[in-house]
């Protein structure tokens, strides 16, 4: 299936190189400058006419973000945010990972302010849904009880965590090794193929340890890449990573992610992606959207469409 976007970049030799006239060259230059410009004007226009949207937020039950639901679609209302996601850290029935996630006796006061959040703020279509690590033994928990009797709106797969060897790294500090990198990737895979996520979240998390972009970290990319798009399932360009403290890489500070060479990458995949705050405070509900539409725009990447979403039913009685 790549076999042509490798063909393609292997013919993307500049005419300069041999016999071609200096003429030549300056307008095959002429040429590579104005569809570069179209493109970007084109993708800039469609994603600029696209609804404004945040399918990516926290609440306090996560314990580490601020405030509830309803103060979110305000703030989402306020900025004229058309279409908003509430996302928590996914409560799990055996209450593993407590310290960054809902307890599982708070879901259903959870879905309650959700549902009462989207009722208090017509203006703005709200959609019930949890940020979820994948954990093969809670496949019928998010397919038959959330997506299934709870009636959420979507699931957001996320690898925070990283099976490897019968237990779970934290993969913010420990995919160091192409052994672990490789281990996320499969594990990333695994997600994609149960067809129960909407979109991934931050897959290109590991540029928060990485510290220079290597042959290792370029497989792992491109095998989280050729799953997205055999599975067509959209990659997450996280606004999150923007306001968190950049990491000093090889080539100077930058954030964490979204990293830079990742989207570079994709740039060669027919992936579609989603631009999200990922915001842990009402003040951030739209913070790095906007940047990262313009970074997909410019590299030619496809923003997904998510409109198949069913906002949460609310009752029409009050
Ligand atoms: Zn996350
Ligand atoms: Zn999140």
């Amino acid at each position: 299936m790549y076999g042509k976007v490798e063909q393609d970049r292997s013919s993307y030799q500049s005419p300069s190189h041999g016999q071609a006239s200096e003429e030549s060259s300056c307008r095959f230059e002429v040429d590579c400058y104005l569809h570069w410009f179209f493109r970007k004007l084109l993708y800039t226009a469609l994603n600029l006419a696209l609804k404004l949207a945040n399918y990516h937020s926290h609440t306090f039950r996560c314990q580490h973000a601020a405030e509830d639901v309803l103060s979110y679609v305000q703030a989402a209302r306020d900025a004229g945010m058309e279409i908003f996601g509430a996302s928590d850290h996914a409560a799990l029935p055996d209450n593993r990972w407590p310290e960054v996630r809902m307890r599982f006796d708070e879901l259903d006061a959870y879905i309650e302010a959700v549902q009462n959040a989207a009722q208090a703020v017509p203006q703005v279509q709200v959609l019930l849904g949890m940020e979820c690590e994948y954990i093969p033994e809670f496949h019928h928990y998010y397919a038959d009880d959330l997506l299934g009797t709870r009636q959420f709106s979507y699931l957001i797969g996320a690898g925070h965590y990283t099976p490897y060897h019968g237990e779970w790294i934290n993969s913010f500090v420990e995919l160091r090794t192409a052994t672990h990198l490789r281990a996320y990737a499969q594990h990333l895979e695994e997600m994609m193929r149960t067809g129960l996520f909407a979109f991934i979240a931050h897959p290109d998390l590991f540029g928060a340890v990485q510290m220079s972009w290597t042959e290792e970290v370029a497989a792992c990319s491109r095998d989280i890449l050729a799953a997205a798009v055999d599975t067509g399932t959209p990659l997450e360009i996280n606004g999150y990573g923007l306001r968190k403290v950049p990491v000093s890489g090889a080539e100077g500070p930058r954030p964490p992610y979204p990293w830079r060479p990742f989207w570079d990458l994709a740039a060669e995949y027919p992936v579609q992606v989603v631009c999200n705050s990922d915001c842990h405070h009402p003040r951030d509900v739209v913070a790095g959207i906007r940047e990262n539409q313009e970074l997909a725009a410019s590299l030619g990447l496809a923003l997904a469409d998510l409109s198949h979403l069913q906002p949460i039913a609310v009752n029409a009685h009050g």
